[in-house]
């Protein structure tokens, strides 16, 4: 069996741009990508046909395969370096605080690995226009009267490629890492590592097709694995003895409304991120993921849990926008196991949707009632996600994240009049699995000998931007380690 240099597992956005960046330093030797989806081209969400979610396998064509999650995502791309906000001070790089990467780079090197990142974006097609960056008077204005109503409005200028131009840019970034000698398999999933005396050896596959077994060995093993290999990084952390730490998880509902409510936070910021601790709890509640006349959407994880999200495409437009409300959750003694949490509550809306997205108008929550399917038919919101069911989510969701969920709305119509309109639709479970994050030292190598970990699915990051970014810092670690030897 033939050894290799590097095996990035996942070729997700973080997986890629490492491979990227190897190559446009001239230090790309023998490195394979495994994938355990499948090629871009060859990738398709039945959805749209079907009017509902097929449960894909062996895996969900939303999340897996060349570009990773990214290649079905909204294509919002964050330029945190060219927010106001982070003009003024201390680096603001989203609701999560983008991922704990803060922790290993100076504000300025993020800055700086942020700019870089958006040209290779830009080079490989990204629309060149920054929402966000004109009407900045009109942005000051509502950044004052969310802090007057007890809520920080983040700023983010975004660079929307939109779906399906997300799709066509990772298939140029695909062609681009094959004709640079790249190697990728696709359809094999890594099980197992393989570890020897605390040193990272190689990695136990299978080819989900032909359902067979084999080993791979490298000298160097980077983990891109995404949001979706979180579940399964965190059992192979426990397995293998790699030191992680106790994340959060952020719990909350997917909300629909009209384009016309949103319509100044649309028009002069494209994406508005509200930050609020409302009483009484004081949990940090956010918006997260905005997309104006957008499409709510469902994604199946491996762990066959449904769970909502959102996109919008650049050409094919709704009159809705949408938007996630989460709330962060911590946990100590004697319960810290927060994936375990956010899947049982995955769990139970499912359950009570019969496999898939619970929805409810806001309305009915507040009057203590659920939403029936034909109330839905006559509601001015029309709601997007055709599969989602009308039902109650207060049955599953606990009361502290319900109160946490209701009171930021109201809080935030004070400053957008019409977000707490009762035909406004709630969709669940939204459920971001950061945790556990994996600790890694300022190469980002975990406790594991040349063993290290980018991207979404350790924690490092959250999102598009600084996934990406992730990757190709990464390489640029690796090239020193290597110079130092
Ligand atoms: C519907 C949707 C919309 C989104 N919209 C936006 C947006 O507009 N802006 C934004 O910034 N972010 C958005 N995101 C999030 C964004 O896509 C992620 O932050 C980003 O893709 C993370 O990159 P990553 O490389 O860390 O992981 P991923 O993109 O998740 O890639 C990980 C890859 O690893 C593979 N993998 C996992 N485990 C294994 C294994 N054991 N063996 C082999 N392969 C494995 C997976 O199949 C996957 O392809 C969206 C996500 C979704 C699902």
């Amino acid at each position: 069996m033939e050894k290799y240099d590097l095996i990035i597992v996942g070729a997700g956005p973080s997986g890629v741009f490492c491979a990227y960046e190897l190559i446009k330093k001239n230090k790309l030797k023998n490195v394979l990508i495994i994938e355990q989806g499948k090629r871009i081209e060859d990738r398709f969400c039945p959805i749209e046909k079907a009017g509902k979610c097929l449960h894909c396998k062996p895996f969900c064509n939303i999340t897996s395969g060349f570009s990773g999650a990214g290649a079905f995502s909204d294509g919002k791309l964050n330029s945190y370096h060219l927010s106001l906000h982070n003009q003024e001070g201390d680096l603001y790089l989203g609701g999560n605080g983008g991922g704990y990467i803060k922790q290993y780079m100076s504000s300025e090197d993020i800055k700086d690995l942020l700019a870089y990142t958006d040209e290779i974006y830009l080079s490989f097609g990204a629309d060149p226009h920054l929402h966000g960056v004109d009407n900045r008077d009109e942005i000051v204005r509502l950044q004052r009267k969310a802090k007057e109503n007890d809520l920080m409005l983040v700023d983010f200028p975004i660079r929307h490629l939109g779906t399906e131009k997300a799709h066509e840019l990772y298939s140029k970034v695909e062609k681009f890492l094959e004709e640079n000698g790249v190697e990728m398999i696709f359809n094999t999933s890594v099980l197992d590592l393989i570890i020897e005396d605390g040193v990272a050896k190689g990695v136990a596959v299978c080819d989900v097709l032909n359902k067979k077994s084999f080993e791979i060995f490298a000298d160097k093993i980077v983990l891109g694995i995404g949001r979706k290999g979180a579940g399964w990084l965190s059992d192979i952390c426990q397995r293998h003895n790699i030191e992680t730490a106790v994340g959060s998880v952020d719990i909350g509902v997917r909300y629909e409304l009209p384009d016309d409510v949103m319509k100044e936070i649309n028009t002069y910021l494209y994406e508005g991120k509200f930050i609020g601790r409302p009483k009484p709890f004081c949990d940090r509640v956010r918006t997260f993921c905005q997309n104006p006349s957008g499409f709510v959407s469902a994604e199946v994880y491996d762990n066959n849990l449904t769970l909502v999200n959102g996109h919008s495409y650049k050409d094919r437009k709704s009159t809705n926008t949408n938007l996630a409300i989460l709330v962060s959750h911590n946990f100590n003694t004697p319960f810290n196991k927060p994936i375990e949490y956010g899947e049982n509550i995955a769990e139970n809306v499912n359950r009570l949707a019969a496999g898939s997205v619970l929805v409810q108008r806001f309305g009915d929550i507040l009057n203590g009632k659920r939403t029936w399917e034909r109330e839905l038919l006559t509601n001015s919101v029309k709601p997007t996600l055709k599969s989602a069911v009308a039902g109650d989510i207060t049955y599953a969701i606990g009361f502290r994240t319900m109160t946490d969920i209701i009171n930021f709305i109201k809080q935030v119509d004070h400053v957008v009049p019409g977000f707490a309109g009762g035909d406004n639709l709630l969709y669940a479970p939204e459920i971001k699995f950061y945790s556990n994050t994996v600790v890694v030292d300022k190469n980002f190598e975990t406790s594991v000998k040349n063993l290290f970990c980018i991207g979404d699915g350790g924690g490092l990051t959250t999102g598009l931007m600084m996934a990406s970014a992730s990757g190709v810092k990464m390489a640029r670690n690796l090239i020193s380690l290597e110079d130092k030897n």
